[in-house]
């Protein structure tokens, strides 16, 4: 018997009961990242969330097909169907090739995914440039069921012929009509329609182009997804993710053109995850100061400290990023890492009534804040034996995936600094120098980090 699990639809703005459509095997798709640039904090939010989304169904006791498409062309720099494709702008930027640019922040990625614990063989990971031949075909279909026409710069699909077409979003199309822009295209029979394929430009060759039936070009972004996620999902399937910037215009575009080619509901549930912002507004690739994993690191934050952040704010809810509440986390995190290596040698048993109440909390719409709270009442909690605690606490991190079953050394990262002030006060105490070692103590804590003399050694946490 499987967990009832809810899921808020964005679909019916509701949370509703899962029901899946095989009997033990679920397919999540979920919108991959334009690999022209490195992937900042926010995008990596949107993964992180898909990764316990992932978890969740395993721990359930479903077997789960996930996709995670790799954008690799197609991209424009508008979002829109105007501006150059982020690729080549991106090759532009830095003197190489749009195919060397994908390569390079593709491979960047699948490093981030890992730092997170986000395992990469458990995703399959289809790029754009490789499912040309996919998109050609489902454009044709909807040519040939008359939802297309041509215009100069590409082949367009006609949103007025989708009766469904406001329906996630809950568009005022209406409204966007008379809001529109000058400059929006005048030949589109609607401002919402968008393009499926659009021409190389007349008298240039463009780095990644294709034949096509049309003439030669490139897909819409648009697209991809569709043909991606139905290829290998099927032309109906579970789960589709984003992030809530995909909602007006990529998921209402994917559902528009999927539905009409195949004639059936494309996606059960659509989940989104809301913005991770700093103090400027929503983190996003085109602002060149937006942080990466690696700044995180390079503070000495572990990319698992930043899961864990993460993880206390729930996914529907922003969050305004600071390294100063980066780095309370950070310590809870680090606490919770010492008491696992501090108990990592006892055995116990699950603590059933607290295994309910972590249940429910991740099956109500992945109510990750909740369980990581409730981690906290459970090592505080004197009526449970710490050997109980601790498989306890392990058997949920199969969910949240905080790398505790892993945890075999520190993992604070620590400055070379500290480094030699904890070697040196290694010294001094093995020469029963007290004094200098209380001397040292105090200049590795005006750096930040505290040290705990255990039977192990020293132990250093952030202070
Ligand atoms: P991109 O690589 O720009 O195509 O985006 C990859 C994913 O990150 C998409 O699902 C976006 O919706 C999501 N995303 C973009 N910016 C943010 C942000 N600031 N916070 C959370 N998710 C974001
Ligand atoms: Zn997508």
């Amino acid at each position: 018997m499987k967990p009832i699990i809810t899921l808020y639809n964005t679909l019916s703005r509701k949370e509703e009961t899962f029901n899946s459509i095989k009997e033990d095997i679920i397919g999540i798709y979920s919108c991959g990242p334009t690999v022209y640039h490195y992937a900042h904090i926010g995008n990596l939010r949107a993964y992180v969330f898909a990764d316990i989304l992932r978890r969740s169904f395993l721990y359930a006791g479903y077997t789960v097909k996930h996709i995670i498409n790799i954008t690799d062309v197609g991209h424009l720099v508008g979002d829109g169907d105007e501006g150059e494709d982020k690729l080549e702008a991106g090759a532009k930027r830095e003197g190489k090739t749009a195919w060397e640019i994908a390569k390079f922040y593709e491979e960047a990625f699948m490093e981030d995914l890992k730092l997170l614990n986000i395992p990469t063989e458990a995703y399959i990971f289809p790029r754009a440039t490789e499912n040309i031949q996919e998109q050609i075909d489902i454009i044709s279909t909807l040519e040939k069921q008359g939802y297309t026409y041509k215009i100069t710069d590409g082949v367009y699909f006609d949103t007025s012929l989708f009766s469904h077409y406001a329906d996630l979003a809950k568009l005022d199309v209406k409204g966007l009509q008379s809001g529109a822009r000058v400059e929006e295209n005048k030949e589109k029979k609607n401002i919402t329609d968008f393009a499926l394929w659009k021409f190389s430009p007349l008298n240039e060759t463009r780095q990644m182009e294709w034949q096509s039936p049309w003439g030669k070009g490139f897909p819409g972004w648009h697209i991809e997804c569709s043909a991606m996620s139905m290829k290998s999902l099927g032309n109906h399937f579970d789960i589709h993710t984003g992030g809530i910037d995909h909602i007006p215009v990529h998921h209402t575009n994917e559902i528009a053109q999927s539905e009409c080619a195949t004639g059936v509901k494309y996606v059960n549930y659509w989940m989104h995850v809301n913005f991770l912002n700093d103090q400027s507004g929503k983190m996003s690739k085109s602002k060149e100061d937006f942080l990466r994993l690696k700044t995180i690191i390079d503070e000495n934050i572990s990319a698992l400290a930043y899961r864990y952040y993460l993880l206390t704010t729930h996914y529907r809810a922003e969050i305004a990023f600071s390294f100063t509440s980066l780095k309370g986390a950070t310590s809870a995190y680090e606490k919770l890492c010492s008491w696992v290596l501090e108990n990592r040698a006892l055995s116990g048993n699950i603590s059933e009534e607290y295994k309910k109440e972590f249940d429910d909390y991740i099956f109500n719409d992945v109510g990750t804040p909740q369980a990581v709270a409730l981690i906290w009442k459970l090592l505080k909690d004197e009526a449970v034996m710490p050997a109980d605690k601790y498989k306890t606490i392990l058997s949920w991190d199969e969910v949240l995936g905080l790398g505790l079953k892993d945890l075999v050394k520190e993992v604070v990262n620590i400055p070379r600094e500290v480094q030699s002030l904890l070697d040196e006060r290694l010294h001094a105490k093995e020469s029963k120098d007290w004094a200098k070692s209380d001397e040292l103590r105090t200049k590795i804590e005006a750096l930040g980090f505290s040290v705990k003399d255990t039977k192990d050694g020293q132990e250093v946490s952030h202070s």
